[in-house]
């Protein structure tokens, strides 16, 4: 009963896009993970749950290789992130 007012709406207006950035593509939000970069653990986290404050960036699953080898998520963030817990981090959802 609610629903049908919203029937007409294109479900690609309600999906939020991000930009991955291993690929470049964007994509779903929903389809990409959240990286955090966290100040106070001097890490970066990945969020699962897309509720950590700071900044972030997307990144496909994928990805996580080519974001690696292009230092992608530094950049991205912003900060001078440590490339070996970044592969860390990633290495735990890859598996
Ligand atoms: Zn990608």
């Amino acid at each position: 009963m609610v629903g049908a007012a919203w029937s007409g709406l294109d479900s690609q207006l309600v999906e939020p896009q991000r930009t991955c950035i291993g690929c470049r593509q964007r994509g779903d939000k929903s389809g990409l993970l959240r990286l955090v970069w966290s100040a106070a653990e001097g890490a970066v986290l990945v969020d699962a749950a897309g509720r950590l404050p700071g900044r972030g960036c997307y990144l496909h699953p994928s990805c996580a290789a080519v974001a690696l080898q292009r230092r992608a998520v530094g950049r991205a963030l912003k900060v001078g992130v440590d490339p070996e817990q970044v592969a860390l981090a990633l290495a735990e959802l890859t598996v």
